[in-house]
């Protein structure tokens, strides 16, 4: 069994798109890096649907090479079901030569933690990091317990640097009490689960048999229901399905009525029934997550970094977790080289760092949770992203945010920062249809 060093320039915590990517973007830059993770890879993780955005981010690690190696199911955009109106993304109208996928997250995340692991990073799992100890601050130490072998054993750790990309346990934003839950009137709970043999939507918007999928090309389907809304996403010989319901529907229901209630809800509604005629439920998948939509006041400091879901989380809506877990990762990254190379500047590139994360957070927010989510994003940081973005990802972003009807606040910041009118004419119209357009 490998010894766990004493000391790292770099200490991640959680193995993660965001850790791992952490630790790879840092391994690259010949800094020694040891990421802790309290699992045993590969684990199970929700957030299948991803979007081409994320390539960029693949690119600047050298892992994309690997992952289109694997097969995944390549989509072709989305469709949303949204108050009984129709949308449809088609990522290649936005000149994205490369597809969206649809990963099974255990394999995907895997992919990503032994690319750090080749890199060059130290990577040890069923290691859980405890506590730290902020006290020198130059040297800040983390407290572990080492799981692998026979029993628990505690050790430290000195670092300069502490990444947390623990997800959402949220380890520092809980030792720092800096986490705060979006909204206490309108919290809402996720619950999903996986089928065998489910139906899918292809991008003709129609009903395919699992089998098409050699020939038809699938799309992520989302549709609002009495005040929550779902996901379909089409994976290699299963199908995730997801509800996100208000917390009350539930309230009260153990494990065995909630997966009643996934299974009645789920054979209940249009298009989504259909989908399910022919499949049947996995046993024993159905997972749940009250209160998933959080954020962390305090996310950078002189000698740390909460990175990707450990500082925030927003609905899941447009499948921005992962992007924004890449994101982090490679803008923290950049200012930890800068603070190892000029010390005195630390506290200045942190605050920077902050700046820029919050800035994709907000953004991520506005589009995704309607007025009510509004409190505590940085209207001024959103509409700078929003003018600093390429056109076409710009539009891609503004087509969107027209699919529901969370996106209220989202429209009128790009209204405000002048970005809506030149595509407005464009685009609006042009991706709704009529809601018979779906051929189940
Ligand atoms: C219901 C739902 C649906 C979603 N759907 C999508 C989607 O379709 N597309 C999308 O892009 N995103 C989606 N997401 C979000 C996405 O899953 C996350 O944003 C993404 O996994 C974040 O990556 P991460 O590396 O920050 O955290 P994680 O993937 O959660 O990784 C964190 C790691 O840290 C480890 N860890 C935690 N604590 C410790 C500790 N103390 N010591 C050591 N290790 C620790 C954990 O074991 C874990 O492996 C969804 C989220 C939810 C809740």
């Amino acid at each position: 069994m490998t010894e766990i060093p004493r000391s790292c320039d770099v200490l991640v915590i959680g193995g993660g798109p965001a850790g791992s990517s952490a630790a790879t973007h840092l391994a690259q830059s010949g800094i020694d890096v040891v990421l802790l993770e309290r699992a045993v890879f590969p684990r199970n993780q929700v957030g299948e649907s991803l979007i081409p955005h994320i390539w960029k981010y693949t690119d600047m690690t050298g892992v994309s090479e690997k992952i289109e190696r694997e097969g995944f199911l390549a989509k072709a955009g989305g469709i949303t079901v949204w108050d009984d109106k129709i949308h449809q993304i088609l990522f290649s109208d936005f000149g994205y030569t490369r597809p969206g996928l649809h990963v099974e997250r255990d394999i995907f995340d895997d992919i990503l933690l032994k690319h750090a692991e080749s890199c060059g990073a130290s990577v040890f799992n069923e290691v859980a990091v405890r506590d730290i100890d902020f006290g020198d601050s130059r040297w800040p130490q983390a407290f572990y317990t080492d799981k692998r072998g026979h029993g628990n054993h505690d050790g430290a750790i000195r670092c300069q640097y502490i990444i947390d990309a623990s997800g959402h346990s949220s380890f520092l934003a809980n030792q720092f009490k800096s986490r705060q839950t979006i909204s206490s009137q309108l919290n809402f709970l996720a619950l999903w689960g996986y089928f065998h043999n489910s139906r899918f939507v292809g991008v003709d918007r129609c009903s395919h048999a699992e089998q098409d999928l050699t020939n038809v090309k699938p799309v992520t389907l989302v549709m609002s229901f009495e005040g929550g809304w779902l996901w379909h996403i089409v994976l290699r010989g299963k199908t995730s399905v997801g509800l996100i319901v208000p917390t009350d529907r539930t309230r009260g229901m153990d494990r065995r009525q909630r997966e009643v209630f996934f299974k009645q809800t789920c054979a209940s509604l249009p298009y989504l029934s259909q989908l399910l005629e022919p499949a049947s439920f996995i046993e024993g998948s159905l997972q749940f997550r009250p209160d998933y939509s959080y954020y962390s006041t305090n996310v950078c400091g002189e000698n740390y970094y909460c990175i990707g879901d450990s500082g925030a989380f927003v609905d899941p809506i447009f499948s921005h977790g992962v992007q924004n877990a890449l994101y982090n990762a490679a803008a923290a990254t950049l200012a930890i080289k800068e603070s190892l190379k000029n010390s005195k500047q630390r506290l200045r590139y942190s605050q920077l760092c902050e700046s820029r994360m919050q800035q994709f957070y907000g953004f991520s927010r506005a589009l995704s949770l309607g007025d009510f989510g509004s409190n505590g994003v940085n209207p001024g940081l959103v509409k700078n992203l929003m003018k600093s973005l390429p056109p076409l990802e710009l539009e891609l972003i503004l087509v969107a945010s027209e699919m529901t009807n969370r996106s209220d606040n989202f429209r009128r910041l790009a209204r405000e920062a002048g970005v809506l009118g030149q595509f407005e004419e464009n685009f609006s119209g042009r991706t709704s249809v009529a809601i018979e357009a779906l051929n189940f």
